[in-house]
């Protein structure tokens, strides 16, 4: 099996980075996981990548590394997207698509993937499609987190990452073992600068205008799976697994 790292660099770095998917995987899964922000994506994401070998690719964390990275200038539309994301407005579709599609070979690779932040407005499902198509690569599920939305802001705002290794706590809900210290590496837990309370309420609002809608464009297609996203993490992981086993397209291996 290959390092997370591995399997992300590519990613998160662009084009030029090499990415190792692991040899072992049976079946290549290719999920979007769809839902409000806070509602655990990530989380998600993380814990099927896991138990199914693919991929974890979010959109989130290539805008979240290139505001850290200080190796160069970043071009005009990072710098522009960089502002969107801090105020927690979504980032426009030409931005988003350019940085996706010079990904592509990610969305190719052996082990599958996990798509969670993309597409995220009607326009990138469309470019999805199109692109999904043109390299013929069929989508398996997309798995919408359903949570009411005073759970979600709750989430939110107790919501602290791990600096180095993006592992996800809660304050309240799932501190870690010394406060503000990572249990799995030691990094640094911070509060995204777009989990504060005025980027909430803008970041709710985009979901509800933009992002819901792909809700009717993907049960259209007939490949929605939606999950209750209530519970702990491994417990909602379970649910998904166990609703992707029965779902008609094809049957965890
Ligand atoms: P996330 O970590 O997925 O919540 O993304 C953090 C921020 O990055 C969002 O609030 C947006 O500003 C930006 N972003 C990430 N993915 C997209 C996308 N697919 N479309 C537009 N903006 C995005």
């Amino acid at each position: 099996m290959t390092s997370t790292k591995n399997q992300r660099a590519a990613w998160l770095e662009g084009p030029s980075a090499t990415c190792l998917p692991s040899a072992e995987v049976a079946h290549p899964w290719r999920l979007i996981l769809l839902g409000a922000p806070g509602v655990g994506k990530g989380t998600q994401a993380d814990l099927l990548r896991r138990r199914l070998g693919a991929c974890h690719l979010s959109t989130g964390d290539v805008f979240r590394a290139a505001a850290k990275s200080t190796g160069c200038e970043p071009s005009p539309a990072m710098t522009a997207a960089l502002d969107f994301m801090r105020r927690g407005a979504l980032v426009p579709d030409a931005t988003v698509w350019e940085m996706v599609r010079e990904r592509t070979a990610c969305l190719r690779c052996r082990g599958g993937f996990i798509l969670d932040g993309f597409p995220r407005t009607l326009g990138q499902a469309e470019s999805l499609k199109k692109l999904m198509e043109d390299e013929r690569l069929s989508l398996d599920a997309v798995v919408n987190y359903e949570l009411p939305l005073s759970e979600i802001v709750d989430r939110l705002s107790g919501r602290r990452t791990c600096e180095k290794c993006k592992a996800v706590y809660h304050v309240t809900r799932q501190p870690s073992q010394t406060a503000g210290v990572c249990d799995r590496c030691g990094g640094r837990l911070f509060q995204r600068e777009d989990d504060r309370p005025e980027s909430v309420t803008v970041r709710m609002e985009a979901y509800q205008r933009s992002t819901a809608p792909l809700i009717e464009f993907y049960g259209k297609l007939g490949v929605l799976l939606p999950i209750a996203a209530t519970g702990s993490p491994d417990q909602i992981c379970t649910r998904t697994i166990a609703a992707l086993q029965q779902a008609p397209v094809r049957a965890v291996s």
